[in-house]
């Protein structure tokens, strides 16, 4: 879907096209994943952004793997990332690339530096190089390494490349401004010694690159014109040019950086550090656990990419941090999910109904629409019989003011079927419901045009010898509610000990043919989905996707 609200990013982008900054280069987009675990709803908004802003120019958008950290990194979530970014609609075509293909061209621009006087082998412990760092109120000091002679660094940068030294013993450093303001700028580390297998590159290399070097090669490898990262990249912007300015293969045309504000959302953790540590306690079902906004896990909750886009559509792009309310996201996910699905009855948690002047041994098929607000879902058949179950909720013995459901005396519709009159209360002798004696009247069949009178409730129920079982997952935020949380408290202390409730559903017997990742509203009650990981033939799971009522209004 092409993007057609405006940000600020378009506007710079319209201005590099209007000054022909590019000539006739494409506009040029990337997303960056490091394979070091999920992606989640943070990531899609920059996959829409970046495939969004390439369709709108024409141009390209690159799926690159920046895997340049080799301990953290595996192929499992290479897999699933590529995965995750194609249900969410960014296609890259053919266009998939590794940063640690571009690890011999790095090596030879680092070489390059060195040449140049610009590089520098430091022997200086990595404690050492943050003492000599300084901090943002004191200048760094100047390493006694950083003077060597050119040909020296060359030498042992060569040595740290053919594995002569352990881990941690030398580093390369570009050589800019120890009094620099910008702390990014004094000296940083560009290569390190690592002895690692790489998931990609195997035992081939030793010595890796520093995020902060590699970025920018791999955005002027690929022709990148529009580098687009989140805020806390803004600093590192000076870098990001200095290594392109001082590379003789990007004197001409370098991609430009632009930072954005990260997606935050209230009552949910998004931040791979954290989701993993939640993944390897064992607090949740894994990285797809319907309860984490990873993408793998909205998925299996039942949330569907359009409800993604449309939600990313709608926040937009901006330059300053915010926190955006859960409420807003789950109403772009009713929203879709609205038209799309199937109104089916269940119950979760039933009183039996017994209607008294119902024939025992009688069956009748009923037929309903799927959905009143989409014809084209077609019609149903549900079974009535003598014994039927409602939701708890929906009966009260000593009803308040304007409770229009059932209670003793009163008449209430049966959703698609007939009204019915509550007339006895059967208790066990602690007191407990056992079950509502009710008795319908014929004459108020529905679709019969019945208009004798009218009743202010309808409910709904399935028949309770029709009816099929399943386990369903009924879920709550996975973060508190943030006024319950103490300033200073730990992750552990912010979470929702009761983020899931299991409980039996009852539902009609049309359900019996779900399958796994189908997705229903179960009428008054919320919008599930069969759960592609536990859901059986014989033990159907439904997810909780989101309930009906909204906090949120557009
Ligand atoms: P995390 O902060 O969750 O660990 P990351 O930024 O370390 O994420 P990367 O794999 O490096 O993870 O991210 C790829 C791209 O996704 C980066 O360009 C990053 O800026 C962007 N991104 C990550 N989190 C968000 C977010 N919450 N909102 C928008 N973009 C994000
Ligand atoms: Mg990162
Ligand atoms: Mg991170």
């Amino acid at each position: 879907s092409e993007t057609t609200a405006s940000n600020f990013i378009y506007n710079i982008i319209e201005e590099d096209i209007k000054n022909n900054l590019y000539k006739n280069e494409e506009i040029h987009t990337r997303f960056p994943p490091e394979p070091n675990g999920y992606l989640h709803i943070g990531h899609a908004k920059s996959i829409l952004l970046n495939y969004n802003t390439a369709q709108k120019y024409g141009g390209k958008f690159n799926l690159r793997f920046d895997d340049t950290n080799p301990t953290k990194e595996d192929v499992e979530y290479v897999e699933s990332i590529k995965e995750d970014i194609k249900w969410l609609g960014a296609n890259w075509e053919d266009r998939i690339f590794f940063a640690s293909d571009y690890f011999e061209k790095m090596y030879q621009y680092a070489l390059e530096l060195i040449d140049k006087g610009l590089a520098y082998v430091d022997d200086l412990s990595a404690e050492e190089i943050r003492e000599y760092r300084g901090t943002l109120n004191t200048p760094g000091k100047e390493s006694p390494y950083r003077n060597r002679p050119t040909k020296e660094s060359r030498e042992l940068f060569e040595k740290m490349k053919n594995g002569e030294f352990p881990d941690g013993t030398r580093v390369l450093r570009a050589k800019i401004d120890m009094s620099s303001p910008n702390i990014n700028m004094r000296d940083p580390v560009i290569y390190r010694i690592l002895h690692a297998t790489h998931h990609n590159t195997s035992n081939k290399w030793c010595i890796y690159p520093m995020y902060d070097f590699a970025h920018p090669i791999e955005d002027g490898i690929e022709g990148i014109t529009h580098s687009l990262c989140t805020l806390e990249f803004e600093d590192h912007r000076p870098f990001y040019n200095w290594i392109l300015e001082n590379l003789d293969d990007y004197k001409e045309r370098r991609p430009r950086q632009i930072e954005f504000a990260k997606l935050q959302l209230s009552r949910t953790i998004i931040g791979k550090r954290f989701i993993k540590k939640l993944v390897d306690d064992g607090m949740v079902d894994g990285w797809d656990d319907p309860r984490l906004m990873t993408i793998s896990g909205m998925r299996r909750r039942g949330i569907t990419p359009e409800a993604i886009q449309n939600f990313c559509e709608e926040i937009g792009i901006a330059k300053a941090n915010s926190l955006v309310d859960i409420a807003m996201f789950e109403h772009f996910i009713r929203d879709d999910l609205k038209a799309k699905t199937r109104r089916l009855m269940a119950i979760l948690d039933p009183i039996k109904v017994v209607i008294t002047n119902y024939p025992e041994d009688q069956t009748e098929w009923l037929e309903i629409h799927n959905n009143q607000d989409n014809e084209s879902l077609g019609y149903r058949k549900i079974p009535f019989s003598r014994e039927i179950y409602i939701d708890r909720d929906d009966f009260m013995e000593v009803p308040p003011k304007k409770y229009f459901r059932l209670f003793p005396g009163n008449e209430v519709r049966l959703m698609g079927a007939y009204f019915i009159t509550c007339n006895n209360v059967i208790k066990d002798d602690a007191g407990n419901i056992l079950e509502l004696h009710c008795t319908y009247d014929p004459e108020t069949k529905s679709g019969s045009g019945f208009t004798g009178r009218k009743v202010k409730g309808t409910i709904h129920w399935v028949s309770a010898s029709h009816c099929i079982k399943a386990e369903a997952r009924l879920y709550d935020y996975l973060i508190k509610d943030e006024s319950d949380i103490e300033e200073d408290s730990s992750t552990e202390d912010k979470i929702n000990p009761n983020s899931m409730k299991v409980t039996t559903a009852y539902l009609e017997p049309e359900l019996a043919k779900a399958k796994p990742g189908d997705k229903f509203q179960f009428v008054r009650n919320g919008y599930f989905c069969v759960d592609t990981k536990d859901s059986t033939e014989d033990h159907l799971v439904f997810n909780l996707t989101v309930n009906l009522k909204s906090s949120w209004r557009p």
